[in-house]
């Protein structure tokens, strides 16, 4: 039998348990749904090829699924974010500001009347108390229309709900960080461990080590789409302000850093001994190419005390170059991650 729906909405689905729990619970209600699913470089999962549990959850709701690039938006949003950021590089309240700016644009082309979260109150400690709830609906332009089932209780109505459209009983009251309600609640909607995200798996910006790179790159000007998505492989370098280094660890990284590479690289690769292949970004002289031909060795399979002969190309200038490894001591000063 086919459903009828009462009117319709977009949910911000990132395949996360609390934004898979708001879509079960607006389908049950009978909202036309339309996720919305955000990608970024910053989001591996997304969008390299693993299954992804946003998706998966359209396809058993049989709702419309949508996946919007997020990558140039987060990376300008990164450079001045006015509401600062969270605990590392992550300014998620202008970047949520934009994702339901994105959304409230679907909705208007789609005749939709309301936009959905799984965000609960007080869950994160920067985008989701409630002051940083008001700003964000504010700003985005949503206020009323964004309704956010979990903790609508404790949030003020929304027109939804005022109309009639949304029975405000069936919504929750949750808020904190613990998670018991939204375990129960999946388990009512037969929702296990693995149809969503871990907690944790999602923004690589929140994580401290991966915020080292995105810095470097934010403070030596470099922050664009190419470096980001180079920023997610391999042992990262600086030499000088205006030149950077990025080893592979493996052969499928020295794989995907060629790939990624732009025109204007410099690749290093071994020219005898088994190695690294090696990306320079930015411009070097002799010395700094000498230095990178030294951290090259220092990776190669078989230790040598000897020079070791690598390859190199920028464009149409090629070369050969013999590098030491560097000392150990040397390397930790050039590292960035
Ligand atoms: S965690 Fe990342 S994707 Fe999510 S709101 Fe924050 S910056 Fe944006």
């Amino acid at each position: 039998m086919s459903k009828t729906f009462k009117f319709r909405g977009v949910i911000l689905l990132s395949g996360g348990l609390d934004s898979i729990l708001a879509a079960h619970i607006l389908n049950d209600m009978g909202v036309d749904l339309i996720a919305v699913n955000f990608t970024s470089p910053f989001h591996p999962r997304s969008t390299e090829g693993e299954i992804n549990p946003a998706r998966l959850t359209a396809r058993r709701l049989s709702i419309v699924f949508r996946q919007v690039e997020l990558g140039h938006d987060i990376i300008d949003i990164i450079k001045d974010p006015p509401h600062g950021y969270g605990k590392n590089l992550n300014p998620c309240i202008d970047c949520r500001i934009r994702q339901l700016e994105i959304a409230k644009k679907i909705m208007q082309e789609e005749r939709g009347s309301i936009i959905t979260t799984g965000e609960v109150l007080g869950q994160r400690p920067m985008s989701q108390n409630r002051n940083s709830l008001e700003i964000i609906e504010k700003t985005a332009g949503v206020k009323r229309v964004l309704l956010r089932p979990l903790s609508a209780r404790l949030l003020p109505v929304t027109e939804a709900e005022k109309e009639g459209q949304i029975d405000r009983t069936k919504l929750f009251a949750m808020e904190g960080r613990q998670r018991k309600e939204q375990f129960r609640l999946a388990e009512k909607f037969n929702i296990n461990e693995g149809d969503y995200l871990p907690a944790a798996g999602g923004c690589r910006l929140t994580n401290k080590e991966y915020a080292v790179k995105i810095r470097d790159l934010k403070e030596h000007d470099n922050l664009n789409m190419v470096n980001v998505r180079l920023a997610n492989k391999g042992r990262h370098f600086r030499f000088t302000k205006n030149f950077k280094l990025i080893v592979g660890r493996d052969e499928k990284e020295n794989i995907l850093l060629q790939n990624l590479a732009p025109e204007d690289a410099l690749i290093i690769t071994p020219a005898v001994l088994p190695g690294p292949l090696a990306v320079g970004i930015g411009d070097f002289t002799r010395k700094e190419l000498l230095q990178a031909a030294s951290v090259c060795a220092y990776y190669t399979d078989k230790k040598s005390k000897n020079e070791i002969k690598f390859k190199y190309c920028r464009g149409p200038n090629k070369g050969n170059i013999d590098a030491h490894p560097i000392r150990r001591e040397e390397i930790e000063g050039f590292r960035i991650a």
